[in-house]
């Protein structure tokens, strides 16, 4: 199983929430969160952030 992780960057308002829950996959770029690996080979704590994100702009989907 596969998951596809992405951020809606124009609606991310930089708030660090998806770095706290995840940090082995999110990182802060400048002002907005990043994702390491859009291809995670386990949901594990993607599912988390994507929870966690207070704009819900992140969207972890099986591929
Ligand atoms: S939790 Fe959502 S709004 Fe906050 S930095 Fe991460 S992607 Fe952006």
């Amino acid at each position: 199983m596969a998951f596809k992780v992405e951020i809606d960057k124009d609606a991310c308002i930089g708030c660090g929430a998806c770095v706290a829950a995840c940090p082995d996959n999110f990182e802060m770029d400048a002002d907005k969160a990043k994702v390491k690996n859009a291809q995670a080979e386990e949901e594990g704590c993607n599912k988390a952030a994507a929870d966690g994100c207070p704009v819900n702009c992140i969207k972890v989907t099986e591929v």
